[in-house]
């Protein structure tokens, strides 16, 4: 190691740069929105929260039909609220796996004894929609599939509108986990038929962390009565409790909802969906062409990938030490992600949150560095 200290990238406030699938680096006014206070029944903050609940169906084009329930806490917290208020005690949940959320759902499922079938495909490997139909046609039992729009285990993409066809024309439920693509990767309720979307305040609508919801179609919370195995996670008593009194029921995170108001208006500002993600997919451009420069191999083909994370396999050279590879971006002022896969040493690069392309090759030039400090020649010569 040099003693020569390098160039350190900063966000806006001065702190390093998250590329991380979430939470992730927000801008200044978002953050800037937290510093005062709000008393959670006092008009000023009911207003906010309203605006809140009223304009995110809007990203589904489901204003009308569909309502926002939020749930306090991560977005596990949502996702399962979403499963264990939808789905009754008589119903039977097909899950599809292709990585840690789709194990996640399942073990929500199987902690409150709902049925399950499992549907699972290695981490680089979507669900096939025909084996789904096949599924479902042998099995009548099944009242709901559950799927995940972006598997951020390993950035990949799957398949939710042609799996959503299958599932109406078989005349089941779908429930989505759309947290890391959600305002990024279209979603269009018009076209694509599902009951509900979960996802956060803190990934790709760039908010802070400790809001989940849930967007549900009105007739299913309607109907949602009685299912809930939990009183904190009890959806539809969420939602009654907005009916009735425009509030929630417990202490809202205030400071988290008046930020994703900002990050909300910032979304929009930026074109919705198709300006945030169209930035996304640049910076995801930018990345992969700059690690494929210098002999990283990304673990899925472009056809497979979401600009969401990007999934690196470890390179062969001796001399590489992802430890010290991360410490030495981390000096650089960027923090990445290690791997979570099973079928491949990996790690992770994600390129969502308050980054431009800009930053991208900013972290591409300290991957350089830190590459050359640990005297592993590029471009690498085996890297997967
Ligand atoms: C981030 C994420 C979640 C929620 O994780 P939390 O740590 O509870 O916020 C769920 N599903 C997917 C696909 C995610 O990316």
């Amino acid at each position: 190691m040099s003693s020569f200290s390098p160039r350190r990238a900063q966000s806006e406030t001065g702190d390093p740069l998250l590329l991380t699938p979430g939470p992730l680096t927000t801008s200044k006014t978002v953050k800037q929105a937290m510093v005062h206070d709000w008393g959670s029944r006092d008009a000023a903050f009911l207003k906010i929260n309203k605006d809140v609940l009223t304009r995110l169906p809007e990203i589904i084009h489901g204003e009308g039909s569909y309502v926002t329930v939020p749930m306090q806490g991560s977005g596990t917290f949502a996702v399962e609220a979403m499963l264990t208020s939808l789905v009754p005690a008589d119903g039977k949940v097909l899950v599809l796996i292709n990585g840690a959320y789709g194990h996640r759902a399942k073990r929500i499922l199987d902690i409150a004894h709902r049925e399950t079938a499992i549907y699972e495909t290695p981490e680089d490997t979507p669900p096939d929609p025909d084996r789904v139909n096949a599924i479902l046609k042998g099995d009548p039992a099944i009242t709901h599939v559950f799927v995940v729009h972006c598997e951020t285990t390993s950035g990949v993409r799957n398949p939710v509108e042609a799996v959503a066809d299958v599932v109406a024309q078989n005349g089941r439920r779908l429930l989505i986990d759309a947290m890391s693509a959600f305002g990024a990767l279209p979603l269009d309720s018009r076209t694509t038929s599902f009951d509900a979307v979960a996802a956060s305040s803190n990934k790709c609508i760039e908010g802070v962390p400790g809001l989940g919801f849930v967007l549900v179609k009105r007739e299913v919370i309607a109907g949602a009565k009685g299912n809930a195995t939990s009183l904190v996670l009890d959806l539809h008593d969420q939602w009654q409790g907005f009916e009735k009194t425009g509030q929630f029921r417990f202490t809202p995170p205030i400071h988290v909802i008046v930020a994703f108001h900002q990050a909300l208006e910032e979304f929009w500002a930026e074109g919705g969906v198709a300006g945030r993600g169209g930035r996304y997919a640049e910076n995801c451009r930018i990345l992969v062409e700059g690690m494929q420069d210098l002999g990283f191999s990304t673990l899925l083909p472009p056809d497979l990938q979401a600009p969401i994370i990007v999934t690196f396999h470890m390179p062969k050279d001796l001399a590489f030490d992802f430890q010290r590879f991360y410490d030495g971006l981390s000096e650089r002022g960027f923090l990445i992600y290690p791997g979570k896969l099973t079928v491949a040493d990996s790690f992770r690069i994600g390129c969502i949150g308050r980054l431009y392309p800009k930053d991208m090759h900013a972290a591409l030039a300290a991957v350089r560095e830190v590459l050359v400090d640990l005297g592993v020649s590029t471009p690498l010569r085996s890297a997967a």
